[in-house]
């Protein structure tokens, strides 16, 4: 490890702004100094991943796979020491570092197969009618095309699998866009050492140079300096409300305004309808307690919110989950940062009116770790004070006890966008929650059937993103191969001679994959 920057293929540290990592198990800072980009170091990295854009965005499918692959197996050969520095930047246990490794492998792999199969780029051919009356019509074909350099910030919560390797970065080099990657000050060593495994694959697999670089930074600046430029097309993003908006913003302001696809805060609402909580408060009380310590509650997934109609069965239920929420022992969380955030972001919820706390972990914990609690509001209350509403990053959830069903679906529709949304209910009970139902749909990307909302698969058929604020822009997700679309812009040739179009699009389909011609899906030549 050695502190540096990766500018495309090679190191630099020519910066004199310095920082170092914490290991918040041993409450103390690790050895590495790490050297922020400068300005001048900023520029160089853009400039050679604008130039190496010209080259990745026609590599072809199989090149492209060939090098994600490389990468994946790069990071393999890392072995325990990336695994060890992944524990002491976060204080995540072994089991979930060599996790998360392994979700980073199979994301890599899994965009591989589908660029090396080649299908995904909607490759659609409208044929020439030279006859049609009264006018002839051309011969279009369109596909997707990457956008250009990308910038990613990974997430404190996954410093492998949405990080300097992870799905933002698989997904972006998969398309044919290179990658900025402005690596998290929190893991920046575990970023160090994904990024070498990059650039190793790159070089073996004889990709241009300024196909992948990693900055590190432990301010805004550096961030702000890659948003803002102007051969930067786009933005990946993982992180708090505040830091995403902020981009999104400067994004915007531009004078060629480009995408962040920002995946921020959320309070996963689940709803616990009254007959589940009448036969099995118990069994969900335990489930939930789970759900809601799990790492820390350091997910996007947490269930923050628990929302249910006022009887005896959810004061039982409210009784159980604090008591249950309890026995569990509480575990370390990422940064004192984090945990500081946690501590006053609790706080203040628990200083609102009519909040009632009906659990608070009290027993001496050690340093960085989270005391879980567990606080409750009546639905009026939710509804009046929007401060209730805000995102608390840890084990804490909050239950709101409405006084009928369309007070339940009134708080639904009042929450902002959210990644999940999950309902608990008995057989043939949520036929008579159709508009909770309707309801919660319009505000999340995903919808849950008595389950919990952590733990996101990565499959094609997952959407991890939904309206504002979970996502920036609802209509595409951060997890799984369909989150290649944002990196992607649809592009028409008219007329243009079969020698000179893409393989995919040529008459001869050497490639042999769907595509749509006239109409039909197939896999035809012409
Ligand atoms: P963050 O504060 O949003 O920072 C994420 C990244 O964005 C960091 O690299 C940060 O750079 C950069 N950044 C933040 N604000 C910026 C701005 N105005 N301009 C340019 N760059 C900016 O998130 P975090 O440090 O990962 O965690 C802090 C909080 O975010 C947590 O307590 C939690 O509330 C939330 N969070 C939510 C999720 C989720 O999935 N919902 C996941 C992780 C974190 P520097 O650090 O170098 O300043």
């Amino acid at each position: 490890m050695t502190g540096k920057n990766y500018i495309g293929n090679q190191l630099a540290a020519t910066g004199t702004k310095t920082y170092k990592t914490f290991n918040p198990e041993l409450n103390q800072e690790n050895e590495t100094v790490f050297v922020e980009a400068t300005s001048i170091e900023i520029e160089e990295a853009v400039n050679l991943a604008a130039a190496a854009f010209k080259e990745f965005r026609t590599i072809s499918g199989f090149k492209k796979a060939e090098f994600l692959n490389a990468i994946a197996d790069e990071i393999l050969a890392l072995d325990d020491l990336l695994i060890q520095t992944f524990c002491s930047e976060s204080g995540l246990p072994e089991g979930r570092a060599k996790g998360e490794r392994g979700r980073t492998i199979g994301q890599l792999r899994s965009f591989a197969n589908l660029v090396a199969e080649g299908s995904w780029v909607e490759a659609t051919i409208d044929e020439a009618q030279p006859n049609r009356e009264p006018m002839p019509k051309s011969d279009i074909r369109k596909m997707l095309i990457p956008l250009g350099p990308v910038v990613v910030f990974g997430a404190s919560n996954f410093p492998l699998a949405y990080s300097t390797a992870g799905g933002d970065t698989a997904a972006a080099l998969a398309s044919g866009c290179p990658v900025l990657v402005k690596s998290h000050p929190m893991h920046a060593g575990t970023g160090e050492l994904v990024a070498s495994a990059i650039v190793k694959a790159a070089k073996k697999t004889g990709m241009p140079n300024g196909v992948f670089s990693n900055l590190n930074s432990s301010g805004i600046e550096v961030g702000q300096q890659l948003v803002a430029h102007p051969k930067v097309k786009a933005v990946g993003f993982t992180g708090s409300i505040k830091g995403g908006r902020a981009l999104l913003d400067l994004a915007a302001k531009r004078a060629e305004p480009i995408p962040v696809f920002a995946e921020m805060g959320s309070i996963n609402p689940v709803i616990i309808l009254p007959k589940a909580l009448e036969n099995r408060y118990q069994e969900i009380a335990k489930t939930y307690a789970g759900s809601i310590t799990l790492g820390a509650g350091q997910f996007c997934t947490n269930p923050g919110l628990l929302i249910g109609i006022k009887s005896e069965s959810l004061s039982n239920f409210i009784a159980a989950v604090s008591e249950e929420i309890i026995k569990i022992n509480p575990s370390c969380m990422l940064h004192p940062n984090i945990k500081k955030g946690y501590t006053t972001n609790k706080e203040k919820i628990v200083s609102q009116e009519k909040v009632s706390v009906t659990a608070n972990y009290t027993s001496t914990i050690k340093n960085n770790y989270a005391e879980q609690a567990i606080v409750t509001v009546d639905g009026k209350t939710f509804l009046e004070n929007t401060t209730l509403h805000l995102e608390v990053f840890g084990p804490f959830s909050m239950i709101v006890q409405c006084k009928n069903a369309s007070e339940l679906e009134e708080v639904i529709a009042n929450l902002e966008g959210q990644l999940t949304g999950t309902v608990i209910a008995d057989e043939n009970e949520i036929s008579d929650y159709q508009n909770v139902i309707s309801a919660l749909q319009n505000r999340v990307g995903r919808i849950i059937f008595n389950g919990v909302p952590t733990g996101v698969e990565v499959c094609e058929s997952m959407v991890h993103g939904g309206p504002y604020p979970a996502s920036t822009d609802s209509r595409f997700t951060a997890v799984g191969i369909n989150s290649i679309k944002r990196w992607v812009r649809p592009f028409s040739y008219q007329d243009w001679p079969n020698e000179l179009l893409p393989k995919e699009l040529q008459n001869e389909n050497s490639m042999s994959i769907f595509r749509t011609i006239d109409g039909l899906r197939t896999t035809k030549k012409i």
